[in-house]
């Protein structure tokens, strides 16, 4: 094989350039979680601002929710793997999550909000994404998509793999979130021992692999292959091919991408902005009632 040809082959695939674990954290009313994205060994992955874990048995750990809270400039992205949550805000906007369903909230110019647990004990877990908007779309009408896990489509792309669709398309099945600026892909992909799953995606995403279950190979041949474990991200190169392979045991992973905005960041708490002007305008709004 050429050289030139070695390079065109491997130039094109995504390779595992970090590996980050979450540290443990609370929010809202001391709910525990596990910040994987938005802490000082990962502070960002341009458009994602951050992706939390939960899981937990213990009611405990969750009872508190997440009372009343405002957000402005971006998107939260709520994937429950098991457990109920209620959500409501001040638009008068309400719903429950089940296990398997999916909130992609666009807070656009603001709202207030609760995320309350609709159970006092039992399995609750799942993630929550933070995405950022585009300048231009920071003050957007907020917007709710909403799915029931009946609506996320499953793919069967080769043997042993199946891919819940939240964002993107896999073999021809397409997720149903549609209209995000930053064109998201956000798959939950399932690999029995021995299966692999390659995905291509646009070069210029950034992207990320999150093992949620079990451990998985992933990278490429080429350019070197790592052994990821439950609790550990990828943060990936750029490039087209991601490759995934779950070896000794099965994997459950989930795999992100979207659209890097590269426009300054100017985060306080629950708003995330351009400037500090717009930072101190959107607490002054919160303030005066006006989210
Ligand atoms: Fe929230």
């Amino acid at each position: 094989m050429s050289t030139n040809l070695a390079q065109a082959e491997t130039g094109s695939e995504r390779r595992v350039v970090a590996v980050i674990r979450g540290i443990p954290t609370s929010d809202g009313d001391g709910v525990k979680l596990t910040r994987v994205i938005g802490q000082r060994a990962l502070p960002d992955l341009d458009p994602f601002l951050m992706l939390d874990e939960f899981g937990s048995e213990k009611g405990a750990d969750y009872i508190g929710g997440f009372p009343d809270h405002p957000h402005r400039g971006f998107e939260t992205v709520t994937y429950m793997l098991d457990g109920r949550m209620r959500h409501g805000d001040n638009k008068g906007h309400s719903g429950l999550l089940v296990s398997g369903s999916v909130q992609w909230m666009t807070a656009g110019r603001g709202l207030v909000h609760s995320e309350m647990p609709e159970q006092e004990d039992g399995l609750m877990r799942g993630f929550q994404l933070w995405i950022n908007l585009p300048a231009k779309d920071k003050m957007c009408e907020p917007r709710y998509q909403e799915y029931a896990p009946e609506k996320i489509p499953v793919a069967t792309p080769s043997p042993g793999v199946s891919v819940k669709v939240i964002a993107g398309e896999v073999a021809g099945v397409k997720g149903p979130i549609g209209g995000v600026a930053t064109d998201p892909t956000y798959l939950d992909i399932s690999l029995e021992k021995g299966a692999t799953f390659t995905h291509r995606l646009p070069k210029d995403y950034n992207a990320f692999a999150y093992v949620f279950e079990g451990a998985a190979l992933m990278g490429s041949v080429g350019l070197g292959i790592k052994e990821m474990e439950k609790g550990q991200l990828a943060v990936l190169s750029q490039g087209e091919v991601f490759t995934v392979t779950a070896d000794a045991q099965p994997a459950r992973l989930i795999l992100v991408a979207g659209k890097p905005l590269r426009e300054p960041v100017v985060k306080y708490g629950p708003f995330v902005m351009n400037t500090p002007e717009e930072i101190h305008q959107a607490v002054a709004d919160y303030q005066a009632g006006r989210l």
